[in-house]
């Protein structure tokens, strides 16, 4: 055998011993997801994190960074309806929608997919637990607005741990049901004055307020942080892992209402629960944390006081939505694959591929 040829094949084998072994460090699956969802979370109401606060914002910790284009099927802009069911479902469909296609047909959500392999899931919202963003993650209906029939299907869902407002859906219902039992009668504790304390071993149902939490100037106090943590607690107990949603859902509310103040300070409360969930992961080495937004609100933007570029003054657009792409963060186990521009839709196929080839 020529010489020559050896050493091309010894090459050749080394070069593929070691892609092999940076492919599968590369492609070290996570364990545990965390998706937060900073709604109507743009690059300016992100940025405001670095100009408002007086501790350093938890975005600046993030390495990977991708661009997510988030039309619906119909409208160049979403609402959280079709936002939302774009990250559970992996569809385009229509502004409203709450977990079903253009055809208003059910589309399996990323929580149903992996409760068939015991994956835990749970989420934490500062909207009713029944509002369009979580909704989507859990439900099948045709419209957002269906909260009393969006509540039945959380009840008969796989989620083991919620927390947020939305009493008034469970228990003050227009059709009678007490759906505060029947959350009892399936193992879940009910909590309905404050968080608890400590974990439990009990699936856990927390609604707090009749409809949306308290906004951070209304003294909404550590709540996002706290469930969060406590969720975390008690999902990663189970061995196969767990999915679990945060949502900041009041970012949206400010721009909607242009008020700024209101605005950040529901990001800069979003940013320290970031901060809480990097540090959980950083120890945990196996949950890839995924932090993007499902639309912009408010066309926010951060301008100079006039002709003082030392000067930022925080002002809006519309009171709508915007159609601008919205920045996807991601830190852990195969958080690589977040890099580029893509669809809203990419984070759900890439989440499920994950959970799938764990
Ligand atoms: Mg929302
Ligand atoms: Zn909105």
């Amino acid at each position: 055998m020529p010489s020559y040829f050896i050493k091309t094949l010894l090459t050749t084998v080394i070069c593929i011993f070691s892609f092999t072994a940076s492919v599968a460090q590369n492609n070290k699956k996570p364990k545990n997801i965390i998706l937060l969802v900073g709604d109507g979370m743009g690059l300016s109401e992100i940025s405001s994190s670095l100009y408002f606060n007086d501790k350093p914002s938890n975005f600046l910790r993030f390495k990977t960074v991708g661009l997510s284009m988030t039309s619906s099927s119909k409208e160049l802009i979403t609402d959280s309806a079709a936002g939302a069911t774009a990250f559970a479902s992996g569809i385009k469909t229509y502004n409203g929608a709450i977990g079903v296609g253009i055809d208003m047909k059910p589309a399996e959500t990323i929580v149903e997919h992996i409760s068939k392999t015991d994956v835990a899931t749970g989420l934490v919202v500062t909207s009713s637990v029944v509002h369009a963003t979580p909704a989507s993650f859990y439900a099948h209906q045709e419209s957002r607005r269906m909260y009393e029939e969006i509540a039945v299907d959380l009840v008969h869902s796989k989620i083991e741990f919620f927390a947020g407002g939305g009493l008034q859906f469970f228990r003050d219902r227009t059709d009678g049901q007490d759906l505060i039992q029947q959350l009892k009668d399936r193992n879940y504790e009910v909590h309905t004055d404050a968080l608890p304390q400590k974990i439990s071993e009990k699936k856990q149902a927390i609604l707090l307020a009749p409809d949306g939490m308290p906004k951070m100037s209304e003294n909404r106090g550590n709540f996002l942080t706290n469930a969060t943590m406590l969720a975390i607690g008690q999902l990663s107990k189970n061995k196969e892992g767990f999915f679990l949603l945060v949502e900041g859902s009041q970012i949206d509310w400010g721009g909607h209402d242009n008020d700024a103040e209101f605005l950040i300070n529901e990001m800069i409360d979003f940013d320290k629960t970031i901060g809480a969930v990097l540090d959980f992961a950083k120890n945990n080495g196996e949950t890839l944390v995924i932090v993007t937004a499902d639309h912009e609100t408010g066309g926010f933007s951060l301008s100079a006081d006039g002709i003082n570029y030392n000067k930022i003054v925080a002002s809006f657009s519309t009171t709508g939505h915007t159609a601008t792409m919205v920045p996807v963060f991601a830190q852990g186990p195969s958080e690589e694959l977040f890099d580029g521009v893509y669809q809203n839709t990419k984070i759900h196929t890439i989440m499920k591929q994950l959970f799938d080839q764990k």
